[in-house]
């Protein structure tokens, strides 16, 4: 309740690391903090990340582990002035919140408020997001350091922390110094509902579509103009509406996505972004929008194209897949606090992915947080209290599984 009061907004128009120098007000909190825990080495570089270090305390080699987290907030909704409210012992009742009542958090909308009966919840005020996303992240693990500093009786390995701005604006481990962390395995605390363990999510690229037409001055133009407005209308009338779309698939399906048009007379361009949980399928996907790519220029004789394919990011299962122990420890944790893991693909990518292809396998663990970029973000207090117990068990299993 405290970090969520701290205003750390990222801001995507902002070119400098990070976005918004305001997210180094929380991050040299957790400094302070980390440091009166005890861990000596912590501190925020230039670009507001912050490192620490707990030493381990076991003759054996156990592999370094990581945890991450966040401090930004998304910039789809206000995180000036938060007022977290602390909903004790919640009775299964719709959520006014106060300082816009219009703002009414419902677990007809959110069923999952119905598992947590019972369970103390933290909402926003109703003007603002709560930012648990992903302070509750940062909240479990400045918590689970200070369980395991004031419990040195439990074994295990070197422990690294890594709290990182701007991953709300895709640019989370632009500057992530991986070679000064020093881990083998990471995990980010960024999930939402108790028990769920993200360990695969898109593979992406993004696709850009140039149509190239004959410009004529309008009043002498039969037969000579090509106007590519109306190729790259064509083009977009030939994709499907009820398949291979986001509005259209859930789950496992990918989708050909259209996210942008421009154009004029001589030139327009549609851009795409590409998703499937198999990489291969997106060689696939674009050979499909080739083809109506031909098709249209086939309708639009003089007309031609240039098709461009950037690769974005990768399923980080890819990765993960060969550490298999890393997804399995994980595993094994949630069990050991009571629960049932449940494994989740992100429909999109994520810190972890990017983490794990530069060598940080790296899957996401829960947190408990909610309805996240939005004025009806909420967390359970022992959702977060689940996810401290499932990180002591995850650093005690490595520990125990070492040679
Ligand atoms: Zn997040």
């Amino acid at each position: 309740m405290r970090y969520v009061q701290i205003d750390t907004q990222s801001n995507p128009q902002s070119a400098s690391t990070p976005s918004t120098e305001k997210q180094k007000d929380l991050g040299r909190l957790l400094v302070t903090e980390l440091q009166q825990l005890g861990l000596a080495d912590a501190h925020i570089d230039d670009f507001g990340y912050v490192y620490a270090s707990i030493t381990s305390n076991t003759a054996k080699q156990v592999p370094v582990i990581c945890f991450c987290a966040h401090m930004d907030t998304a910039p789809d909704s206000s995180g000036t002035g938060v007022k977290p409210l602390l909903h004790k012992n919640y009775d299964g009742s719709e959520l006014v919140l106060p300082d816009d009542t219009t703002q009414v958090i419902s677990p007809r909308e959110h069923p999952y408020l119905k598992q947590r009966i019972g369970d103390d919840i933290i909402t926003a005020s109703g003007t603002t997001l709560l930012g648990a996303d992903d302070k509750a992240g940062v909240a479990v693990i400045m918590d689970f350091v200070q369980f395991i500093q004031q419990h040195p009786e439990l074994p295990h390995g070197a422990i690294k922390i890594l709290f990182t701005p701007d991953e709300e604006i895709g640019r989370g481990v632009d500057k992530a110094d991986l070679q000064k962390l020093g881990a083998d395995f990471g995990y980010t605390l960024d999930g939402s509902e108790r028990g769920s363990l993200e360990e695969e999510n898109f593979s992406a690229d993004g696709v850009t579509v140039t149509f190239h037409g004959i410009s004529v001055h309008p009043g002498y133009a039969k037969d000579k103009m090509v106007n590519a407005i109306k190729v790259a209308a064509y083009f977009v009338d030939l994709l499907p509406k009820d398949e291979l779309s986001p509005e259209s698939t859930e789950g496992r399906y990918g989708f050909v996505h259209p996210v942008h048009m421009e154009g004029m007379l001589e030139k327009a361009t549609v851009q795409f972004i590409i998703r499937d949980f198999v990489t291969a399928r997106l060689a696939a996907y674009e050979e499909w929008l080739k083809d109506k790519v031909a098709q249209a220029l086939a309708k639009f004789p003089g007309a031609k194209a240039d098709f461009v394919v950037k690769e974005q990011y990768r399923n980080m299962k890819e990765v993960l897949d060969q550490h298999p122990q890393v997804i399995q420890y994980a595993e094994e944790a949630i069990r050991r606090a009571g629960m049932e893991p449940v494994k989740m693909p992100i429909r999109g990518g994520t810190d972890g992915s990017r983490l794990s292809f530069m060598g940080l396998p790296c899957p996401n663990i829960f947190t408990g947080e909610m309805a996240f970029h939005g004025r009806h973000e909420y967390v359970s207090v022992q959702d977060m209290q689940k996810s401290v117990e499932t990180l002591v068990n995850l650093v005690r299993i490595w520990e125990e599984k070492a040679g």
